[in-house]
């Protein structure tokens, strides 16, 4: 039997790895033969044995049953142990010892299994002793309550010691069994702790990476859930003021309109409200500039609210921003009209006030049109439509004014739909013709020139003159076909008359731009178009713009009015007196005449205008170079007055009104010098 024919503790259990070794340690040889004849197989069997395998291949041996000892012998106990020594060291351990107790002159027996355990503490021991040896409470007193020893009394007894041998070696073997088996054991365990820590590791990974991919995720979601919250924000909100925008505002109303049919107390308004000029200040300022007032305007707003009774009401506002400088508000649970009327004159107080932005001081105001819930509005479309067109009515009033939405104003809202929607057939169909009104020489009563002033031959309604449509025309950019009708046929018609009727020759037109005439190029171009089509002498175009033209893009303005100029046509500066009429701008601008309102000359006779203002301005004129056409001459004193305060050029009924092109030939044959004759007598009135 050897160590490395021993793979495990499983293998080493079989009868092939099973460990017989015994050693006797005694001094006694006589011992030594009486236990080898006791354990040893006879000779006889052995013999016959080797003879049955000589002669058969499958024999068995006749000592199949009995147990084969590997029997060495030791006559003293140090001898002994250096036979366990070297039996241990060449991985042959001896399974029993069996030990004699005395053995002189060397070690005892005692001291000798001592020793021997302290070598081998598997190594079992059966010792010998006889009566008159040690007792047994010494032998245990010795070596302690144990399970390895044995005592073999002499004279032995066969039995006995086949007994013993064969159960202490056995047991020497189970213990083996059960060392390698514990070492195997606890190998596997350990492997298995490894692979459990290793799989525990793995696991911890897996774990760690859960969580950290929950984190991830967790993360991802808020980061969704703030996305998907900016998102709705910016759906439902404003950029610029971060007020509610027209959906979520819509959405309130619509609320508000459903508690309306339930609740026959509960009423609710809306406040629609527009800044005044605000594109003034944009045009003027810039946008950056035009976008902090409309911020510091939302504050006010928000803070006019705060400031109502909105907390006796219990109710819910909203101040929304619809687009560029229009904000509604959303007034819950009011009393009634008076109450909407209150807050809205709060609201304007809160938001006139002067705001310094940058090195501007600008005084905003605001216009509002209030529409209050009545129990029929289906839908926050219908009260809104209202509330603006109570706001449009709030700025036809004036600046900075509150106006209550009435069924009225329905009425001339649909007016307007109509009227626009007729001006653009009017349009197409061409249906604008250009009446004439002389310019004359207050001096020689000559017709120097016509000022070209359009009218509508309405289908239904008859002729109808600008006021009824010129302001709806530039709002909706209408103007710009309308003038271009009339430019061709003004430049048309004179080109005609100055080549056709010698009492024309000289005869130039006068023509009216509106403000947004001026703020395209394309006008430069209608112009160049024009004179050119009509051979017609730049010289004898004259172009009348108000002071309100200039009040927006003024370097656009300018630059058109100056490109204009250097083709050698004139710019009268048109109702003179009526704006904000600063005779610094006839410095800025080339304006070569200048037409007094005609409120000035109707005020002459009146006396409620004193001539002097009419005298100093043309002085003023004079002074500058510029001259001056009285506007809206009526009576022979209003001519003699304007005679005598020097003014040279005048236009009225008195000399004619506005005529369509026929009656203007007729006029220019008959003249109007006899208009001007100074007579004596009384008052002489307009020919027509
Ligand atoms: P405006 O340029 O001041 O034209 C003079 C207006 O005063 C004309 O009114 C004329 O009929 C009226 N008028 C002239 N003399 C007298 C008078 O002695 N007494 C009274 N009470 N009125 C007098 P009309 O033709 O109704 O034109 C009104 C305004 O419409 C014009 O005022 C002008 O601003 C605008 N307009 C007329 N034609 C055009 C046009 O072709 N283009 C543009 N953009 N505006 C035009
Ligand atoms: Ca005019
Ligand atoms: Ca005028």
């Amino acid at each position: 039997m050897t160590c490395a024919a021993r793979p495990t503790a499983t293998a080493f259990m079989t009868k092939q790895f099973k460990n017989r070794r015994i050693l006797i340690v005694d001094d006694n040889e006589a011992i030594h033969a009486d236990i080898r004849s006791i354990l040893e197989p006879p000779r006889v069997n052995a013999e016959l044995d080797s003879l049955s395998a000589a002669l058969f291949d499958d024999a068995i041996p006749v000592s199949s049953h009995a147990v084969k000892y590997d029997i060495e012998s030791a006559y003293q106990g140090e001898d002994g142990f250096n036979m366990v020594c070297q039996a241990n060291a060449a991985g042959n351990p001896y399974a029993l010892a069996i030990v004699d107790v005395r053995m002189p002159p060397g070690w005892d027996g005692i001291h000798t299994i001592q020793e021997l355990k302290r070598l081998d503490p598997l190594l079992q021991v059966a010792i010998c002793t006889a009566y008159s040896d040690y007792s047994w409470q010494t032998i245990l007193d010795k070596f302690g309550i144990n399970d390895w020893l044995l005592i073999l009394k002499k004279p032995f007894d066969v039995v006995e010691v086949k007994q013993l041998a064969c159960s202490l070696t056995e047991k020497w073997n189970l213990s083996k069994w059960v060392a390698m088996r514990t070492v195997e054991l606890e190998q596997s365990l350990e492997e298995h702790a490894q692979k459990l820590e290793i799989a525990n590791g793995k696991l911890k990974e897996q774990v760690q990476s859960l969580a950290d991919a929950n984190t991830h995720l967790s993360r991802e979601m808020e980061a969704r859930r703030e996305a998907d919250e900016r998102i709705r924000h910016i759906a439902f909100h404003d950029a610029l003021t971060g007020l509610p925008n027209r959906m979520l505002l819509s959405d309130r109303i619509n609320e508000c309109i459903e508690r309306s049919k339930r609740q026959q107390d509960y009423h609710f308004a809306l406040l629609y409200c527009d800044l005044d000029n605000f594109k003034i200040v944009n045009d003027s300022l810039g946008h950056r500039v035009g976008d902090q007032l409309l911020t510091h305007i939302a504050e006010r707003l928000r803070h006019a609210l705060r400031t109502t009774t909105r907390d006796i009401r219990g109710g819910y506002d909203v101040v929304s921003r619809l687009s560029g400088d229009e904000f509604v508000v959303l007034l819950d649970n009011i009393i009634g009209e008076e109450h909407a009327m209150q807050i809205a004159d709060r609201i304007r107080e809160v938001v006139c006030q002067t705001v310094k932005i940058d090195q501007n001081e600008l005084l905003p105001s605001i216009s509002i049109g209030v529409a209050i819930s009545n129990g029929e509005y289906d839908d926050a479309t219908d009260m809104l439509r209202d509330a603006d067109t109570a706001l449009y009515h709030a700025k036809d009033l004036g600046k900075c004014c509150v106006s209550m939405f009435d069924l009225n104003m329905r009425t001339q809202v649909t007016h307007r739909m109509n009227l626009e929607s007729d001006l653009r057939r009017a349009i197409e169909e061409d249906q604008f013709i250009v009446y004439y009104q002389p310019i004359v020489s207050l001096i020689t009563g000559e017709i120097v020139s016509l000022e070209a002033l359009v009218r509508w031959q309405h289908p239904v309604q008859g002729l109808l003159s600008p006021d009824a449509f010129i302001s709806v025309a530039e709002e909706t950019g209408m103007i710009d076909a309308i003038g271009e009708s009339v430019f061709r046929q003004a430049l048309d018609q004179v080109g005609h008359w100055r080549n056709t009727l010698s009492e024309a020759r000289d005869l130039s037109v006068s023509i009216n731009l509106s403000p947004r005439q001026l703020r395209n190029r394309r006008i430069v171009n209608l112009i160049d178009e024009c004179l050119h089509n009509h051979n017609f002498d730049p010289s004898a175009l004259k172009l009348e713009i108000t002071e309100s033209a200039m009040m927006t893009d003024l370097a656009m303005v300018r630059e058109i009015i100056e490109d204009i100029s250097a083709r050698g046509i004139e710019f009268y500066l048109d109702d003179f007196g009526t704006g904000y009429s600063s005779l610094s701008i006839l410095h800025t601008l080339p304006f070569s005449t200048i037409k007094l309102d005609r409120s000035f000359v109707s005020n002459l006779d009146k006396e409620l205008e004193s001539p002097t203002t009419v005298q100093a301005i043309v002085m003023l004129a004079k002074n500058g170079g510029v001259k001056l056409v009285a506007e809206g001459i009526e009576t022979y004193e209003q001519l003699c007055q304007l005679r005598e305060l020097d003014c040279e050029l005048g236009q009225g009924y008195f000399f004619s009104k506005p005529l369509p092109k026929r009656d203007i030939e007729d006029l220019l044959r008959k003249g109007t010098r006899h208009l001007v004759q100074v007579e004596t007598n009384a008052p002489i009135t307009a020919s027509i």
